[in-house]
């Protein structure tokens, strides 16, 4: 078996290429637009004195784009933190106070002055003490009080939807009114965070989130709401999610459109060690032809 080779990329690192799986001359040149080696090349390029962040951020084109993430959890915490580091504007959806359990165990970072204030607002304050000209809008709102026309309004004025919520009735009544309209990075935890999954819906594109869960009804979706989760469970998942939501921002622009195989919705994380490691494994969903949000024929 021939070995692989290593091909040198203009940012000074290397991208291992398998000879076995050869590419044709001219998808060789998708090696460097390959995404994580244009911003890896943006970076080195970049000298130390320049706000490094711009330049990401420039060449992603995603300066200004809407990001609706709905729940600041947990992982709402952390996605929030990673779309405005990368310049997005974000309107952000929950009407929870700040416990301190959030605080525990590296969740968040929520100050402990925070502690029963609305986390959309405490949310709000701490990214703006780091990116003091970021855009954040804070909605204190439940889904569960919002009609359909609301919803779809805030869905429509977006680029892109982030799901950092878990309450199965509400996750499925978002995906039938949100699945046409927007692209949706969805993050889930299993039982005891053992494992986590990120699920992306795309209007027409991918299966809908009921599909891609396999689910009938809400009942089978269980909200794990006493389950304490480790900061060091969340973030794994949540800069994942970040990462489909750049993903799906940038997909209609170009520049990172290659980043995941586009068959392909569904992000499964292993959480603890195991004979695998911590794998990640790529899955496509089977779409149930009789669904009656993302069926086509109907
Ligand atoms: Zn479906």
């Amino acid at each position: 078996m021939t070995q692989p080779q290593k091909i040198r990329l203009a940012s000074g690192r290397y991208l291992i290429k398998d000879p076995d799986r050869e590419r044709p001359a001219s998808a060789n040149s998708k090696v460097f637009s390959n995404p994580l080696a244009r911003l890896d090349s943006v970076a080195a390029n970049h000298r130390n004195d320049e706000p490094i962040r711009h330049a990401l951020v420039e060449q992603a084109g995603l300066t200004g784009m809407k990001v609706l993430q709905i729940g600041a959890g947990a992982v709402g915490w952390w996605t929030g933190l990673q779309l405005v580091a990368m310049g997005c504007s974000l309107t952000e959806l929950d009407h929870d106070t700040v416990q301190k359990e959030n605080l525990e165990a590296g969740r968040t970072f929520y100050p402990p002055d925070s502690i029963g204030t609305p986390k959309v607002l405490a949310h709000r304050k701490y990214l703006l003490q780091m990116y003091p000209h970021a855009h954040i809008t804070p909605l204190r709102k439940n889904t569960a009080d919002l009609s359909d026309g609301e919803i779809a309004a805030l869905v429509e004025s977006s680029d892109v939807v982030v799901g950092a919520f878990d309450e199965g009735r509400q996750l499925l009544r978002f995906d039938s009114l949100a699945y046409w309209l927007k692209p949706v990075a969805y993050a889930f935890f299993h039982r005891q965070a053992r494992q986590a999954s990120v699920i992306w819906t795309r209007p027409g594109n991918s299966p809908c989130l009921r599909c891609s869960l396999g689910v009938e009804s809400e009942d089978d979706i269980e909200t794990l709401h006493r389950e304490s989760i480790m900061g060091i469970d969340v973030q794994p998942v949540a800069n994942m999610c970040a990462r489909v939501a750049m993903w799906l921002l940038s997909a209609s622009t170009g520049p990172l459109q290659e980043l995941f195989d586009p068959e392909k919705n569904i992000i499964f994380m292993e959480n603890r060690p195991s004979e695998t490691g911590l794998a990640v494994h790529f899955l496509q969903a089977d779409r149930n032809p009789t669904c009656e949000v993302c069926n086509t024929s109907f």
